[in-house]
């Protein structure tokens, strides 16, 4: 198969969806591989480690013009051009949050596997995990720096030091973004509370951490209750597929303390928080009454030398699959098979069209 590596052109986005390492195992295979000239330079990969591993380097109309596109994140409106219904696109989509996306891959008729919507025998979903552990990781230490006077935050240091008290970490949702970055905050010596719906997750949760945070059950009492005494929100919350659920709503922040900080890691799903909305690394912050707000959609972006090998490491396999079998590579597995999106034309994944109420 030919397989072609455009370079990210979101804003500041240094990732690339394959590594030399991982190119060099698809060319082993037979495949010809196109990688766009510079596409690994932002996560420190030159052109010449690409060529070594036997990619031709060409220009992004080339990289496009393969049968199977591999990229990171989702094709923006100066991409939409190089959709065609002979491609299949494997790549983050997050289709519920992205009409005219949605749109663009229907009108085209491409085939496109969405990174995010596929799952592992568990139910787990192995090509978020890699990236939600880095935004995960990630958000504590955005948060923390908006906390600073400078950046428009309280002017507190999250753990605080010896006689005055640390702040007060609000974790919505348990899964891995959760999870990661309630480990940071309570390592940075921050007082940790996470909701999460499932009580399963919970008692995972107070397993892991031994009691040294608190759990809590996601109910709407619960967090406009926690809200009022939190200086950093991190939104984690995630219905696969589907948009995210809206669980600070409008009114709920004048009751948060002037100068807090949120965080909405779930703003690629269209936000946990009301008041988000998609930010980018050159202007992250924003500010809602007195509340400082974070949507960095691609935070794992601004550590693309990190990102890209931990998402390579989970995806290599997976296009190794595709490049043997094509399509026909998800009737041997139903969880890659959860991962169509769009095909010929037609809604593949229902909570996409859930959330545009169309038929899927
Ligand atoms: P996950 O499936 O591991 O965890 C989601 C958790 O949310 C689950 O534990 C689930 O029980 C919980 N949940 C669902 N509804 C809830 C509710 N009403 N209240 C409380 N908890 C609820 O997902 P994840 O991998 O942690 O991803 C979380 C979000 O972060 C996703 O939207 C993902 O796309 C996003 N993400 C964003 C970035 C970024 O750069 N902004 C990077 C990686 C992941």
């Amino acid at each position: 198969m030919i397989i072609g590596i455009p370079k990210e052109i979101k804003t500041l986005e240094n990732r690339v969806a394959m590594t030399p390492g991982a190119v060099e195992s698809l060319v082993r295979q037979g495949n010809e591989v196109l990688v766009e000239a510079g596409a690994g330079v932002g996560s420190g990969l030159t052109d010449e480690e690409y060529v070594a591993a036997g990619a031709k380097m060409v220009s992004p109309a080339d990289a496009w013009g393969a049968e199977m596109v591999i990229k990171v994140k989702e094709p923006l409106e100066s991409e939409y051009k190089y959709l065609r219904s002979d491609l299949l696109l494997f790549t983050y989509l997050h289709l519920a949050a992205a009409e005219s996306l949605t749109n663009a891959l229907l009108e085209a008729g491409t085939t496109s596997v969405a990174y995010e919507t596929v799952e592992s025998a568990d139910g787990t979903l192995p090509l978020l995990t890699p990236m939600s552990e880095v935004a995960g990781r990630m958000a504590t230490q955005v948060g923390a720096h908006c906390l600073e006077k400078t950046q428009g935050g309280q002017g507190i240091l999250l753990g605080g030091v010896p006689g005055v008290y640390p702040a007060e970490v609000l974790v919505l949702g348990g899964g891995v973004v959760g999870t990661n970055a309630a480990r940071i905050a309570m390592g940075m010596g921050a007082r940790v509370t996470i909701l999460d719906l499932s009580h399963a997750r919970l008692q995972y949760l107070d397993d892991v951490f031994q009691g040294r945070i608190t759990t809590m059950m996601s109910t709407e009492p619960n967090i406009r209750d926690m809200v009022q005494k939190a200086d950093l929100v991190i939104g984690g919350v995630l219905l696969h597929g589907a948009k995210a659920p809206k669980l600070i709503t409008r009114d709920m922040l004048p009751l948060m303390k002037e100068g807090s900080v949120i965080v909405d890691v779930a703003v690629d799903q269209g936000g946990c928080v009301e008041t988000t909305k998609a930010t980018t690394h050159d202007n992250p912050t924003y500010v809602v009454d007195g509340v400082v707000h974070y949507g960095v959609a691609n935070m794992p972006g601004a550590v693309p030398r990190t990102s890209t090998f931990a998402l390579v490491n989970q995806t290599a396999p997976y296009a190794l699959r595709l490049a043997a079998k094509g399509i026909d590579a998800l009737k041997d597995d139903p969880g890659l098979a959860l991962g169509l999106n769009t095909y010929k034309g037609k809604l593949t994944c229902p909570a996409v069209g859930e959330a545009f109420c169309i038929g899927s």
